[in-house]
């Protein structure tokens, strides 16, 4: 698989120093990412750097301009040789992020992530990069709840994804038998480790017996009464 590179255009930069951190941070020092922030306002014409206005129709806040993200969205896709750019535009509107769409995710070559602020992007952005034949727009949320900005829904998909590229992990089995990639979406069974005993509580004995057939047994049990007592209208 080669190198995955991630564009986000925000007008808060300073959100992504996280980015240098813990497996994302090492993805990039091994080269098997590469990352670059830009600021929006870096495309704003005018003393006041105005990268918003007010809505047509009316009603309350501001809206992006489309003028700065088409600028910023030109530049970064020019700047790529990918034969398919995916912009990812982050809205509450969009499709909900699930570990499937992680997985479709990994295997893109770039990635740009469009952090939306006040009321969101001029969505003649979404319709403009929708008709270019080398750009996939996919609009996304992670979830059913309204957040300030992209950046912090941006930093979710990233570490999703990111997590999944070969070489990232230290131990690629830590990928097997995860929770949402399990047949039926079937969350993992619980986790215990050293010492046997703590406050009280024991680890559960079979953990201990040393018998690898009753051990995955147990587990099997496990996730399926957590997995059914997740709520299903919870589950995107
Ligand atoms: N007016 C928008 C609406 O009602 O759908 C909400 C705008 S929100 C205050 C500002 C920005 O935060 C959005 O443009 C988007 O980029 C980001 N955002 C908020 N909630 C999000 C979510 N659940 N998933 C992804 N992005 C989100």
């Amino acid at each position: 698989m080669s190198k995955v590179c991630f564009d986000l255009i925000t007008i808060f930069p300073e959100y992504f120093s996280p980015l240098k951190l813990s497996l994302i941070g090492k993805a990039q020092e091994n080269n098997l990412v590469s990352i670059a922030i830009h600021d929006l306002r870096d495309q704003a014409q005018g003393v006041h750097k105005s990268v918003d206005d007010t809505p047509y129709g009316g009603g309350a806040g501001m809206v992006m301009s489309p003028v700065p993200w088409g600028e910023a969205l030109d530049r970064v896709i020019a700047s790529d040789s990918a034969a398919i750019h995916d912009l990812i535009i982050l809205t509450p509107a969009g499709q909900k992020l699930t570990q499937s769409l992680v997985e479709e995710l990994v295997v893109c070559e770039h990635l740009i992530f469009a952090c939306g602020r006040y009321e969101g992007i001029d969505h003649r952005v979404t319709e403009f990069y929708q008709t270019l034949p080398n750009i996939r727009v996919r609009e996304i949320s992670i979830g059913d709840y309204v957040l300030g900005g992209g950046e912090v829904a941006t930093l979710v998909i990233m570490e999703a994804v990111i997590r999944l590229i070969p070489g990232v992990l230290g131990n690629p089995q830590s990928l097997v038998e995860e929770s949402h990639s399990l047949p039926e979406d079937a969350v993992e069974y619980p986790n215990y480790t050293k010492p046997a005993s703590w406050r009280g509580i024991e680890v559960p004995e079979v953990l201990l017996s040393g018998n690898h057939a009753r051990i995955k047994s147990w587990r099997n049990e496990q996730a399926r009464e957590r997995t059914l007592k997740l709520d299903p209208r919870t589950r995107g």
